[in-house]
């Protein structure tokens, strides 16, 4: 096959350094692969961002030596209009990158350039928003757009003039989780269904693992330190070598001194094989003992010998045992499905224990002590919290407060503790 994108001892060095940046770079990249590059900051990711779109050295100048080919041609000789037709860029920061009054000009910008037709135009324009999701976007103005709109908007607009290299510079940066998850979804429907080459930076390594890829870069000043399936690299030592942060579990998982093999698939936590670790894990969680209590100790709450079946019989939660004393925090981790939202809901009440007690204080806590009075001990913030829509935000917030439920003081007080409550939580 012959590879799209070939650096073959490719060293670059920008004007005004004094040291070049990217140093005997050698890297293949075939036809329809999707490859993560890491590294860390500084290490020069995004200068080979813009030595594969033409960036370098029409806008940033320098001297290279050695060779790059993309898609058959130099970028040096091609130039950024001439790179645009076979590589687009989605940047970190969007903004810069929006030329349109409308989310529709904007994507239709590069077509507008090269003279499409009119008709053509708009069908193109409507097929890219439909693929990325922006159709009902297509009339607002770019600048009131949400990060990840913004993104999906510039991802449009590189899709529509339908080059073969994708280039994401850390696409994650400016999102949340959930809608960077979400992008690193988008990201990885295009590659497939559309037969796209693309290559992500980012250094959110465990969230860029979301969906598959087929290979890590890592760099490392500049060097192409590593080049390998995500299981290998997950299995060896470079990533923390190299300073950049392993996904938890896999540090976890070393932590305890289990000796993480690429044949179990780290790659994801969900699919992987935890088997053989459990042993270890288990040995070095029943060998390390809790830190010292400060203080004196009063257990807040106490799980003891709890079970919980829903209604089907199968056992969800078993034997489940665990004190929190007053003033500690405590973190409850597990894979997706393991109970921890259903142990929640036991202890504020939403749920009852199948066998066990819940103990608040040290008292028993149970039927005979109602939803309203547990919730004087204990509050939840859900996973998934909605709203009540055709209520205020204030209302939203003072929904479960006495002041609300049972009027029983003023509206003026209720705005004026509003107002501080707001300027504590930091909202506006
Ligand atoms: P990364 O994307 O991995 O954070 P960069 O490629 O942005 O790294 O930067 C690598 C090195 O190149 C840094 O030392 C940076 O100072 C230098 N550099 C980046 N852009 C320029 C530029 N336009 N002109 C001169 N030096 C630059
Ligand atoms: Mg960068």
């Amino acid at each position: 096959m012959t590879p799209i994108i070939e650096f073959k001892n490719y060293t670059f060095k920008y004007r005004s350094q004094s040291e070049p940046t990217l140093r005997e770079i050698d890297l293949t990249v075939n036809p329809g692969e999707k490859v993560l590059i890491v590294g860390p900051s500084g290490s020069g990711k995004s200068t080979l961002v813009h030595c594969i779109n033409g960036m370098v050295p029409f806008s940033y100048p320098g001297e290279s030596s050695g060779t790059l080919t993309v898609g058959g041609k130099d970028p040096a000789k091609t130039g950024i209009f001439g790179m645009s037709k076979i590589v687009g860029t989605v940047l970190q920061d969007t903004d810069g990158q929006f030329i349109g009054l409308t989310v529709a000009e904007d994507v239709a910008f590069a077509l507008e350039n090269d003279c499409v037709e009119q008709k053509e135009m708009f069908r193109a324009v409507d097929e890219v928003a439909e693929v990325v999701d922006i159709k009902a976007l297509l009339g607002n103005a770019p600048t009131e757009l949400s990060g990840g709109q913004k993104q999906r908007v510039s991802m449009a607009g590189v899709l529509v003039d339908d080059v073969d290299i994708l280039l994401f510079d850390e696409p994650l940066a400016n999102l949340d989780p959930a809608t960077g998850k979400r992008a690193i979804d988008l990201i990885d429907r295009i590659c497939r269904e559309r037969d796209k080459t693309v290559i992500i930076i980012e250094h959110r390594l465990e969230d860029a693992l979301y969906r598959d890829v087929d290979r890590i870069v890592v760099i490392g000043d500049g060097r192409v330190v590593a080049d390998m399936t995500p299981d290998e690299l997950l299995a060896s030592d470079i990533l923390i070598q190299e300073g950049i942060r392993e996904p938890l579990y896999v540090t976890a998982l070393k932590h305890a001194g289990c000796q993480v093999a690429a044949k179990d698939h780290p790659q994801h936590i969900e699919t992987m094989n935890l088997e053989p670790y459990q042993e270890k894990v288990r040995a070095w969680f029943e060998k390390v003992s809790l830190p010292e209590i400060q203080g004196e100790e009063k257990p807040a709450l106490e799980v003891l010998d709890l079970d919980f079946s829903y209604i089907t019989g199968k056992p969800i939660l078993s034997d489940i045992h665990f004190r929190i004393n007053k003033g500690e925090m405590l973190a409850i981790v597990g894979k997706n499905g393991a109970g921890k939202n259903t142990l929640m809901k036991i202890i504020n009440g939403v749920y009852t224990q199948t066998a066990g007690t819940v103990q608040f204080f040290g008292k028993n806590i149970d039927k005979s002590v109602s939803v309203r009075e547990r919730e004087q001990t204990v509050a939840m913030i859900y996973q998934d919290y909605s709203l009540v829509g055709e209520m205020t935000v204030a209302e939203n917030i003072f929904l479960n407060t006495e002041p609300i439920r049972g009027a029983l003081i003023s509206d003026r007080d209720c705005i004026r503790k509003a107002a501080e409550f707001f300027r504590d939580m930091g909202i506006r």
